[in-house]
């Protein structure tokens, strides 16, 4: 099944959007019901993960963090799942991903976009196998060395030798530009994690810029933050206050959303430094820590 046929499966779902779509028309002055201006809320992003590689609470740490009873300080390795009329995907499939998508009753998946192959983000592939039922092929999103590497750890996958019924059928694109996820259109941004590229993706419905995923950096080039100008959401690597040599620490992860003129900035990718309630109360009110579980609509 192609992304264009997944739109019939997902008709209930349209159908969801739509509803929501006409509780905000409603509500929002600018809207009339000639659909005139029809506001830009049809993307759901779940946070599936907001950890960094060895999650929160980390094994044998009794730091305050790792020991907090706030939900919002337990995190899995980072990832997002989007959900479009069209269709769904994730970004990124770390070893957490089948406790996330039991979490989050994720129950069909359309697509697989990678960021980059460092274990944290890769390490659940082989749970997409029941996205693969009947035989369905699932098409997999990364940079050309990420494919790479992926190709080559889950060489079993990818072979052609596996075929066990059920078993994850995937269907590689190299990314080296923007592509089209049903109708919405995710534009790579290579950015700097160390000396690992690492792809963040823009999302844009319409033409219009919906909201940033940037799991993993240190440096991003100044044509990226043009690209990324004027979003209306990023969701941006802030490991710690601290610096660190290949993640942003909060200052950078910060000055990055002033550079970029973004609107609500979500931190993720967070260690055991960062204490939910603590840390957030220090930032500006357009700048928010992300947290397991959280929903946007974009
Ligand atoms: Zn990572
Ligand atoms: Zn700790
Ligand atoms: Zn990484």
């Amino acid at each position: 099944m192609d992304l264009r046929e997944c739109k019939q499966d997902l008709r209930g779902r349209s159908g969801r959007f739509q509803a929501m779509r006409a509780i905000i028309a409603g509500l929002h002055p600018l809207c009339n019901d000639r659909g005139a201006s029809t506001p830009m809320v049809d993307l759901t992003i779940t946070f599936l993960g907001t950890g960094t590689s060895q999650g929160v609470p980390m094994i044998g740490c009794d730091c305050k963090v790792c020991l907090s009873s706030d939900p919002r300080d337990k995190r899995t390795r980072s990832s997002i799942f989007v959900e479009s009329p069209e269709c769904s995907w994730v970004i990124d499939t770390g070893t957490d991903f089948r406790t996330q998508c039991l979490r989050e009753n994720v129950r069909h998946l359309d697509a697989v976009v990678y960021t980059h192959s460092h274990t944290d983000h890769i390490m659940g592939f082989d749970d997409l196998r029941v996205f693969c039922k009947g035989g369905r092929n699932l098409p997999i999103y990364a940079s050309g060395p990420t494919m790479a590497d992926l190709q080559r750890v889950f060489s079993f996958a990818f072979d052609g030798r596996n075929r066990f019924p059920g078993y994850i059928l995937p269907v590689p694109h190299v990314v080296d530009g923007p592509f089209l996820l049903g109708e919405t259109e995710l534009v790579p941004l290579p950015v700097k994690h160390g000396r690992t590229e690492v792809f963040g993706y823009l999302f844009r419905r319409r033409g219009e810029k919906r909201a940033v995923y940037l799991s993993d950096c240190k440096q991003v080039p100044d044509e990226v933050v043009e690209t990324l100008r004027g979003a209306p959401v990023l969701i941006v690597d802030a490991l710690r206050h601290r610096p660190h040599p290949t993640h942003f620490c909060f200052d950078e992860a910060l000055g990055l959303a002033r550079a970029a003129g973004v609107g609500r900035t979500w931190f993720t990718h967070l260690c055991h430094e960062v204490l939910h309630a603590e840390a957030e109360k220090e930032l500006p009110p357009d700048v928010r820590i992300g947290y397991d579980g959280l929903k946007l609509e974009v």
